[in-house]
């Protein structure tokens, strides 16, 4: 029974914020004490339960949010899944008369927060969800059909009409919320630390955490975003603002940077192509569309949104997968990029698109492969962005790239690369060679390679395969199912 002075409980999950959380802003403004309560039960989002690299960001984030709400008095309770028991125990426990969540869209989360959603409302709980994480709900954008969207340009023209996202709100006041004492375990007791400390260069890269959150993106609207539309493809640059682990961990909302941006900007900002807040606001809108796809196309994480790829014939190849992953393809661009990623858990737009077209065209193992690395090392591993990445690259997905267009790791190299900044970082072996050779070490003549101090197969890799050739086996394997 609930006890009518019984606490209301915010369920945190990927909101980890203060600012701009609907559900903890509302659960404070009402006259009952506040429980904040984090739950974790990876195993209600198998088979995408978190990586080793989101693992680490989650310790950290869920630090930093004790922390903050212990500056309101709000202690977070920190306990082990699965979620409906220990809510129901907690619920019981404390004679709750609410439970408050901001509601997560991918099919796993889904069908959990439904269950729960069920249970609690049969009890009699005031349970309610928010919108915490997206400018528009999935359900909310429709074609004129009444269909869901599968390309971009059109989405974003009806998106960007009339999107008028609500205004972010504030954080609750200190003293808003009384506390409610519960027992909690540590943070470390849920262990998601490595046991072998490899997150050395994660660490130097990011502070998690929604203070980390908000300086990221200040000095990004200061000092980067008005090169961001030239910058944005060049991955030495570091022009691009950094949020995918915070947007995804929502330690940021999407409104707070969408009204940030505006406040200041002219209002044909989103109609006009070139204008720095126009095109951040953009590729903003990618990752509304990547939740929208995600929503209305519950299958794609593991299945192929486009149909006839299901005869593609893929190649299973256990060796090459392994030099894929481990930056030893003896392609410099593809390899500079999956170091930076198993170093710092993340690796910049153009490259990421290199490396997944490497692997799906070049090698030919399927694009699966490469989500799921990529969601063991990315600290912003997001399940709709990833599987809109990978079947966008592969071909297969909503506005996908065509599958015979092939990136070629050389030419990419030299156009977004050209001073050879980013490979000399992360392939420190071949720094010496001179640029002319920098993305292509195996065409440089002995007398280079020697006065480079490079020994081809012995200091860095010979290509594993030849470009120009599996290219032409690519193109050959889409014909079969075109
Ligand atoms: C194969 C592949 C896999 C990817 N996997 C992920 C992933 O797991 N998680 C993830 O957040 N992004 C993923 N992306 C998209 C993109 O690479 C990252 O969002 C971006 O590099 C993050 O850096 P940023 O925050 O500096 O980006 P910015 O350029 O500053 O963009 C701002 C924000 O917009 C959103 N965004 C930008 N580009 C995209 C895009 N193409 N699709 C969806 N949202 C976008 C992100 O939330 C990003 O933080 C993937 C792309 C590819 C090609």
């Amino acid at each position: 029974m609930s006890d009518p002075k019984g606490p209301i409980i915010v369920w945190f999950r990927r909101d980890l914020r203060l600012r701009d959380n609907p559900a903890l802003y509302w659960a404070c403004k009402s006259d009952h004490p506040v429980l904040p309560i984090y739950v974790w039960s990876p195993e209600e989002e198998a088979p995408w339960e978190p990586g080793g690299a989101s693992k680490w960001w989650l310790h950290h984030s869920l630090a930093a949010l004790k922390k903050d709400l212990q500056e309101d008095n709000l202690d977070l309770v920190i306990a082990k899944g699965p979620s409906l028991e220990t809510l129901k125990r907690v619920v019981k426990e404390t004679r709750a008369v609410g439970l408050f969540w901001n509601r997560l869209y991918d099919p796993a989360t889904l069908a959990r927060d439904t269950e729960v959603k069920t249970h609690f409302k049969d009890q009699g709980l005031n349970v309610r969800s928010f919108n915490g994480s997206l400018l528009y709900e999935p359900w909310e954008i429709e074609t004129k059909e009444g269909n869901p969207y599968q390309v971009f340009t059109p989405f974003w023209k009806a998106v960007r009409m009339d999107l008028d996202p609500a205004e972010p709100l504030p954080k609750p006041r200190k003293g808003m919320a009384e506390g409610f004492e519960h027992p909690s375990i540590d943070i470390d007791d849920l262990e998601l630390l490595p046991k072998i400390d490899w997150a050395g260069g994660i660490q130097e890269a990011w502070e998690p955490g929604e203070d980390g959150a908000r300086k990221e993106f200040d000095k990004f609207q200061e000092s980067r975003l008005e090169d961001y539309p030239e910058g944005r493809d060049f991955p030495a640059k570091q022009a691009t603002s950094r949020m995918s682990p915070y947007l995804h961990f929502g330690e940021i909302s999407p409104r707070t940077i969408w009204s940030k941006l505006l406040e200041e900007a002219p209002s044909d900002v989103l109609s006009k192509r070139g204008n720095s807040t126009g095109e951040f606001l953009r590729e903003l809108a990618w990752r509304e569309f990547a939740h929208h796809l995600l929503y209305h196309f519950p299958q794609t994480p593991e299945n192929n949104l486009r149909e006839k790829f299901k005869d593609f014939p893929w190649r299973e190849d256990e060796a090459q997968l392994k030099q894929w992953q481990k930056g030893q393809t003896g392609y410099p661009i593809v390899d500079a990029g999956m170091r930076e990623l198993w170093t710092t858990g993340y690796m910049h737009n153009r490259v990421r698109m290199i490396v997944a077209s490497f692997l799906v065209k070049d090698l030919r193992i399927h694009w699966i492969e490469g989500a799921r690395w990529f969601w063991d090392t990315l600290v912003d591993a997001d399940l709709a962005n990833n599987t809109l990445g990978w079947q966008w690259t592969a071909g297969c997905g909503a506005d996908a790239a065509p599958y015979f267009r092939i990136f070629n790791p050389m030419k990419q190299g030299e156009k977004f690369d050209p001073g050879g900044e980013y490979v000399r970082k992360w392939v420190p072996e071949i720094a010496s060679l001179p640029d002319a050779h920098l993305q292509a070490p195996w065409e440089a003549s002995s007398q280079v390679l020697k006065e480079a101090g490079v020994e081809l197969g012995e200091d860095y890799p010979e290509p594993m395969v030849d470009h120009s050739e599996e290219r032409e086996k690519a193109l050959e394997a889409f014909q079969k199912i075109k």
